[in-house]
């Protein structure tokens, strides 16, 4: 297996991944896509929401406000040894909210979530949350946690994974493809041997000039089925190299355990049912500081997103 880094920045990576199948690829991609954790704002407290949208919605939209996080510093809830309801500074970060519209209409935006003591802090200060009137507020008090996608999105520390085949074509007409890789640089193809490499074939295809002289179907012929191109644009919580390798460490400790398991010969047990995750289903209709009619008759000011 060979990787190569195509380009860096602040938030996408490219990288060849060449050598491995489909299989590998892919599981690659899941675990970055629903296993690789970062913190997001999970449990609300309401102290005043005068405005026009209900506590849920807000609270929907805070889930999905990217914070910054520092994966050295919390332990997913689970994992961590305080087993509280709301965590503890091990595996939760508070942040607060304390705006009042006193003279026009504003915008509440994510920038105004006030973290605590160094904790995660929004990726993006131009959210729009929540538009409140003349004598309106929002004030609540947020506790975030790690989590993992597979048990809700806004825990997805990316918002675009995929790979793509790349392709090697026969170089016929030299002149032309060296002029083509000069005009649409290393990112899209490079010259290797008497093979033109093809690394991003979208971005090769959308230049008239390669298109001319590299044809579809030729392209498509000398898709090469073991050598990929992956593009990883992170949401902001995490670089996109640290998406990257924390998702090997999380695929190298599974086929570790996998390897454990082959040695013990304890690999017969029966798949009875697929797994499903365990819903608390009161707090799905429970955020918020309004009186619920729920059917334990409790009034609650907890609530979850
Ligand atoms: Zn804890």
């Amino acid at each position: 297996m060979k990787t190569h880094i195509i380009s860096l920045n602040e938030d996408t990576l490219r990288f060849l991944l060449e050598g491995v199948d489909a299989a590998f690829a892919n599981a690659l991609r899941r675990t970055m896509v629903s296993e690789v954790p970062i913190m997001t704002i999970e449990d609300i407290f309401y102290f005043d929401n005068s405005s026009l949208i209900p506590d849920e919605i807000i609270a929907h939209r805070l889930g999905f406000v990217p914070l910054a996080t520092d994966l050295d510093k919390y332990v997913l809830p689970e994992e961590c040894d305080c087993e509280a309801e709301l965590g503890c500074p091990n595996c939760r970060a508070v942040l607060t909210m304390d705006v009042e519209a006193t003279e026009d209409t504003i915008t509440v935006y994510s920038g105004d979530l006030v973290s605590e003591d160094g904790g995660p802090a929004p990726v993006s200060t131009n959210i729009p949350l929540a538009k409140i009137a003349h004598g309106q507020a929002i004030k609540f008090e947020a506790y975030a946690q790690l989590g993992q996608g597979k048990i809700h999105v806004k825990w997805s520390p990316v918002s675009m994974c995929v790979y793509q085949n790349i392709s090697l074509v026969p170089i016929t007409d030299m002149k032309a493809v060296t002029e083509c890789v000069e005009i649409c640089g290393p990112e899209t193809a490079i010259i290797e041997g008497d093979n033109l490499k093809i690394i991003n074939i979208q971005s090769f295809e959308s230049c008239k000039k390669c298109r001319d002289t590299v044809n579809h179907d030729l392209i498509l012929d000398h898709l090469q089925q073991d050598d990929y191109l992956f593009t990883v644009e992170s949401n902001g919580a995490l670089q996109p190299q640290r998406i990257v390798s924390e998702a090997v460490k999380i695929l190298k400790k599974k086929l570790d355990t996998l390897v454990k398991k082959i040695d013990a010969d304890d690999i017969h047990e029966p798949i009875s049912d697929f797994e499903t995750p365990e819903i608390d289903e009161s707090k799905l209709y429970r955020v918020g500081s309004g009186d619920y009619d729920d059917e334990e008759g409790e009034e609650s000011t907890e609530g979850g997103i």
